[in-house]
């Protein structure tokens, strides 16, 4: 394909993103199957993310971060994304959670946890989900009850990336069950010294099978009012304000896949022969492959578009939605149509195009399903 370049991406950010894939190709890949068998990624990665200025790029230098912008997080999770690596939970640490911190975190909080957020000491999380469901975020059930300087935690919560590796979980719970979203507050529990607190099975997912995705039981947990994150009752805002990113971080994750799935495939057709001559010379292969190409490259066009925005503070709520369920959408279409170039082989692990395939098909499950994406996008219309 020729060279587009995206216009956020100046000098730095692309050596940034060469440095990054280069480090994700040689030091994550090799270990990608022992991960996958023990699902999760060794804690050893993180740190060694961490002293590679991995983590946390975009928060400012005097909490410990690299003091860049969202392009060099961006640029970092798009290096993950095209090499295939999809257990190492960064999109959820450096780009959801140290984003709560920095965005709704006091001071005092910012300097105890991103530092170490930014070494890769503390791996972090974001638990909204429950059993009982995922998409009505106003139905939560899990509480907090404060009890003189403490909240009392009790519930449970499913689905949560890096769950098993968390060392910071923010948490969207109920401090006033009556009172509907207005009761809904981010609380920040410390893992590591947190009796009540137990991680249930790492769940056996049919993609990303390095992440440790996992179920999360509170019984009593005894949380530092000090841990509670921005103004009680201002949860479910606070959550609602940064669904926007979160939905182009997936977008974006989704964008860098489609890119390696079409290179993949031009690549693995002009190599591969039936009939006498290479698949890519049948009509067929070439218009399906001008096709993935082309909707590969509107979608790359429109996510840059956002980004762009997303840079000014711009983007809205309505535009983020429809780029995360019409990305994803597209994503799972392009990924089926390459993996059926590939016959065969596109259904077996050892081949990058069927990894990428199994991994595309949640996006359009999690960060928001993309029904309840066309529901935010027709309340706007
Ligand atoms: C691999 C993975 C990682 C995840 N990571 C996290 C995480 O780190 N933190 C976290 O909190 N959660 C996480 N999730 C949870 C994810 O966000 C939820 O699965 C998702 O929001 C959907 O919730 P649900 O599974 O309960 O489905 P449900 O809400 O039960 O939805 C079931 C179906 O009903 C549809 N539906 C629901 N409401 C409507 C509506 N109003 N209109 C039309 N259709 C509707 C949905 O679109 C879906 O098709 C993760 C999930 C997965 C699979």
């Amino acid at each position: 394909m020729d060279d587009y370049r995206s216009p956020w991406v100046d000098d730095e950010v692309a050596a940034l993103k060469d440095m990054a894939g280069k480090f994700f190709e040689t030091v994550a890949i090799p270990q990608r199957e022992r991960w996958e068998e023990q699902q999760r990624v060794d804690r050893e990665f993180w740190l060694a993310a961490g002293r590679q200025g991995l983590l946390c790029a975009a928060i400012p230098e005097i909490y410990g971060g690299g003091g860049g912008t969202l392009a060099h997080d961006f640029a970092i999770f798009e290096a993950q994304a095209a090499t295939g690596e999809s257990g190492f939970g960064n999109q959820v640490h450096s780009g959801l959670v140290a984003h709560y911190l920095l965005t709704y975190g006091t001071e005092d909080q910012k300097l105890r946890w991103l530092p170490g957020m930014a070494t890769g000491e503390l791996i972090g999380a974001v638990a909204m989900t429950e059993p009982e469901g995922g998409s009505d975020l106003k139905a939560l059930r899990t509480t907090a009850i404060r009890h003189g300087e403490d909240y009392i935690v009790n519930g449970s919560k499913t689905f949560i990336s890096n769950g098993v590796n968390a060392d910071l979980i923010i948490l969207v719970l109920k401090t006033a069950p009556a009172d509907g979203t207005r009761g809904v507050s981010l609380l920040v529990l410390e893992t590591r010294d947190a009796p009540g607190f137990n991680v249930g099975r790492v769940l056996n997912k049919v993609g990303m099978k390095a992440q440790d995705t996992a179920e999360l039981f509170f019984d009593d947990v005894r949380v530092p009012v000090g841990n509670l994150l921005g103004a009680e009752g201002m949860g479910y805002g606070y959550a609602m304000a940064q669904l926007a990113h979160e939905r182009l971080v997936v977008a974006d994750w989704g964008i860098a896949m489609m890119e390696r799935a079409v290179a993949e495939t031009i690549a693995y057709t002009k190599s591969r022969r039936a009939f006498g001559g290479p698949l890519i010379d049948m009509q067929n292969t070439r218009f399906e492959l001008a096709d993935c190409a082309t909707i590969t490259r509107v979608a790359r066009v429109f996510v840059d578009h956002c980004i762009v925005r997303h840079l000014r503070g711009e983007l809205d709520k309505t535009t983020a939605s429809m780029a995360k369920a019409w990305v994803t959408e597209q994503q799972c279409q392009v990924l089926d149509r390459c993996v059926q170039l590939f016959g065969g082989y596109g259904y077996m692990l050892e081949y990058p195009i069927a990894r990428l395939h199994a991994d595309a098909r949640v996006q359009k499950v999690y960060a928001g399903t993309n029904e309840v994406m066309k529901e935010l996008v027709a309340r706007s219309l």
